[in-house]
């Protein structure tokens, strides 16, 4: 059966007809036909000269109505659709890393929108943000028997975005169980996450490639990583010989985890967790005269929404005025955004006025973003969330 037609208003669909794989709702015909479709209906869309643009998921409800799955028009959608993406996945993944712990697929990166994978060795955890592919949960989940049969396929379906999609929220096992925790390896070191309750989906492997950076940077000096969840850049600067190493968090759990992580990597008498609000603690430490040679600020995302711009911007000033504050003299400082809804120029631009009102001097060492098993599609660059600046500070 071939799928319904969706089409686009004349003069419409320019950043499709760009090669970007996405259409907005107000580029869209909304016939009551079109609009009658149910959230996620695979559709061929068809430009208003004809052209057709390809398989697409649909949700009329949804601002980014349009998500494309694959050019052709009438695509199989499939098990084996599935798991040909996922062994193009799969073969970038062991291209970059050793170790079978990463993200294995990254959303239209991997051209599989609405779709994220990470994994840990034998168990995945899947998170679907879109209706059309929460609609083929069973093609997808045998599309990665094939592709790596894995043990345990965790579904963590309770990221607030799935509400614009009018979708559920909840977690569950698709496949085997739900580990308690999991151990994984990253740069060497080894770690813990926590699936089923953790952040995100556990573990954050975006900052692989900074946690590396900054742990170069740590050897024989004192470090501070604030918000350091389950102990990613700390236990790595640790293990790489930082002097002395603290580490801030508001979670019990996230703290937990992480001493388990420095424990395992032998650092736990050179590193000390501490529970605390990373804004309260770092006024205390700067009261205290205490600093620090290499400062790590990596926080949860203060711009949530677009409308939260202004705010958000105005605590990632203050974080680097903060931060800056502790730093000493010929030090090194870290900077990240996981905020969407912040471009990078700006977010540079209120770390640099933080840290002037610091009163120090600074050179922009390295402007980094999310490893590469974060891939970006190349016409939505603007999907490239996290923001990651190094400084030095004079
Ligand atoms: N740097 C970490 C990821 C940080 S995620 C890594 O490399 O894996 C953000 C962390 O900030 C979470 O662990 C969360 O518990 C913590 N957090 C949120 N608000 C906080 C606050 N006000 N003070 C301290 N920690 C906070």
């Amino acid at each position: 059966m071939p799928s319904p037609v969706v089409r686009l208003k004349p003069r419409e669909g320019r950043r499709l007809r760009a090669g970007a794989p996405w259409a907005f709702s107000n580029e869209v015909v909304m016939s009551a036909e079109t609009k009658a479709l149910p959230p996620g209906t695979l559709a061929n869309v068809v430009g208003d000269d004809g052209r057709e643009f390809g398989t697409f998921c649909f949700n009329s409800k949804s601002l980014i109505a349009l998500r494309r799955l694959s050019p052709a028009p009438d695509a199989a959608i499939d098990a084996d659709f599935f798991a040909a993406r996922f062994a193009r996945a799969l073969g970038i993944r062991k291209a970059l890393y050793d170790a079978p712990f990463y993200r294995l697929v990254h959303a239209e990166g991997d051209g599989l929108p609405g779709l994220t994978i990470d994994r840990f060795a034998d168990t995945l955890v899947m998170q679907v943000t879109t209706a059309g592919m929460e609609a083929l949960e069973t093609e997808i989940l045998a599309g990665l028997d094939t592709a790596l049969s894995p043990g345990n396929v965790i579904l963590r379906n309770d990221t607030p975005t799935r509400a614009l999609e009018g979708l559920e929220s909840y977690v569950r096992a698709a496949r085997g169980e739900t580990p308690p925790r999991v151990s994984l390896e990253e740069n060497g070191a080894r770690y813990f996450a926590d699936l089923a309750r953790g952040q995100k989906t556990g573990w954050y492997f975006d900052q692989r490639e900074n946690r590396a950076f900054m742990a170069a940077l740590a050897k024989g000096r004192s470090v501070l990583d604030a918000y350091c969840y389950a102990g990613g850049f700390a236990v790595l600067a640790a293990k790489a010989g930082a002097r002395e190493v603290v580490a801030l968090d508001s979670s019990a759990p996230a703290l937990a985890l992480a001493e388990e992580a420095a424990a395992a990597n032998k650092v736990s008498a050179r590193t000390r967790f501490v529970k605390a609000d990373v804004f309260e603690e770092l006024e205390r430490l700067a009261a205290a005269k205490e600093r620090f040679d290499v400062v790590i600020a990596d926080p949860p995302p203060f711009v949530k929404a677009k409308k939260d711009l202004e705010a958000g911007a105005k605590a990632y000033r203050k974080l680097a005025r903060l931060a800056a504050g502790v730093t000493a003299p010929g030090g090194f400082l870290l900077l990240a955004s996981c905020s969407h809804n912040i471009p990078a120029d700006r977010f540079a631009q209120e770390c640099a006025i933080g840290i002037e009102r610091a009163g120090r001097e600074t050179a922009l060492l390295r402007q980094a973003g999310a490893g590469p098993d974060h891939p970006v599609h190349p016409m939505l660059l603007e999907t490239g969330y996290l923001k990651a600046l190094v400084y030095a500070l004079d």
